[in-house]
């Protein structure tokens, strides 16, 4: 078995490196990909964490991208098998964690205006080493017991709409595939569910556009994926020639219920195979 989407305490996972990777071999994944948000400084500490222990470490970071989608809609963009020493991936995302910073501040700010007493001084503590989240936020406002847990504070404070919301800067689509691309990468939809299209006519619609612009596959294996919409995405990706990819969107205690590799309820088993394809389709794209 295999995670090819992990988050660690370098975005707003809460396991460390070192975490993930004893969590991986005392359920025996063969590979992990870690897709902090925006950042990608967590992969060498991953990498050598990872020394001897069984667990292959793919290199990867998660994208999100600037794009209009009604109904709370978001679009992220996973980059796998990226090169974590590229110049240019390395100047975009630490631009990105700048802004996710600014953000933070911001937030905190309108909070503080609803009454709250919450700091950005404890954001960063909270955050540590890692690049600005909401959920950083939301810990602090259930510790503070504002909320009753972390998706409390998501509906009544932090998600969009909420009067704690405040945008952040993102990739638009075309650079954020680019991008992935300029580094070596597969550019690979994230959990394409939450696009949140009412039909899959226009899912199907959108990631013919993306395909249009160089995206490689699709997340196929994700927790709680509707079954009709699964069966539909991988009818897609076969009809498209897109790769097919999955992970658990690990958090740790930030997405509880959550577990690595297994999913929510064990409803993830993603095979060696997976990997090995994705292998293949960058062996073959980088050959034209
Ligand atoms: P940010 O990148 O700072 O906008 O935060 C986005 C992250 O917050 C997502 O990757 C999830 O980890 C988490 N998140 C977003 N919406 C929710 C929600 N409704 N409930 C719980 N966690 C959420
Ligand atoms: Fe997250
Ligand atoms: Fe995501
Ligand atoms: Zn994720």
């Amino acid at each position: 078995m295999i995670d090819l989407h992990t988050h660690s305490t370098f975005s707003d996972g809460t396991f460390t490196p070192a975490q993930l990777i004893s969590s991986a071999q005392a359920i025996r994944l063969r590979a992990i990909a870690l897709t902090d948000h925006d950042t990608i400084e967590g992969i060498p500490v991953l990498q050598a964490a990872a020394e001897n222990s069984g667990v292959e470490v793919i290199p990867g970071v998660e994208i999100s991208v600037d794009v209009k989608l009604r109904n709370k809609g978001h679009m992220h963009i996973l980059g796998l098998l990226i090169d974590p020493s590229h110049a240019e991936l390395k100047e975009t995302l630490t631009f990105l964690s700048r802004e996710r910073a600014l953000r933070g501040d911001r937030i905190v700010e309108s909070l503080q205006r609803l009454g709250m007493d919450v700091s950005r001084q404890e954001l960063q503590e909270e955050a540590g080493e890692g690049a600005i989240g909401r959920p950083h936020i939301a810990r602090i406002l259930l510790r503070k017991g504002y909320v009753r847990d972390i998706q409390d504070a998501f509906d009544r404070f932090l998600g969009k709409g909420c009067p704690g919301y405040v945008d952040k800067k993102k990739l638009n689509e075309a650079d954020a595939i680019r991008l992935i691309h300029n580094a070596g990468g597969l550019a690979i939809l994230a959990h394409p569910q939450y696009m949140n299209f009412a039909t899959f006519a226009e899912t199907r619609e959108k990631i013919l556009q993306l395909k249009m612009l160089g995206l490689d596959g699709v997340e196929v294996f994700y927790s709680g994926m509707p079954n009709d919409f699964q069966k539909a995405l991988q009818s897609l990706a076969i009809e498209e020639n897109l790769v097919v990819s999955g992970g658990s969107d690990f958090h740790g205690e930030n997405k509880p219920g959550i577990s690595l590799g297994s999913g929510r309820d064990n409803d993830l088993n993603i095979p060696l195979e997976i990997l090995e394809a994705l292998k293949q389709r960058k062996a073959e794209r980088h050959l034209c």
